[in-house]
């Protein structure tokens, strides 16, 4: 998965420093913008140092707001949508 992937699909990144405990929740389209639509998300990880103890040691998750299914379902009609700006989907 790529940042414009993640950011195109709407996932949540949740990252978080394993010697501090500092997490954000980095918004994925901003991210995107600002390292690279095609930085892979393990790329990006490696490269996160923690705002507050300069750590390296920086876990993170993708957390898909749709199940696999429905995102399947959003695929196929993805240009029907794009049609209808109108639509949101709820999560
Ligand atoms: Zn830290």
């Amino acid at each position: 998965m790529t940042l414009g992937n993640a950011a195109a699909a709407k996932v949540r990144l949740i990252v978080w420093c394993r010697d501090c405990g500092h997490q954000v929740e980095p918004d994925p389209s901003e991210t995107a913008a600002r390292y690279g639509a095609d930085t892979t998300v393990p790329d990006w990880r490696e490269r996160l140092v923690c705002s507050k103890c300069v750590s390296r040691e920086i876990d993170m998750v993708v957390t898909e707001p749709l199940k696999a299914s429905a995102l399947a379902a959003l695929r196929q009609t993805a240009e029907t949508l794009q049609q209808r700006p109108s639509t949101r989907l709820r999560m």
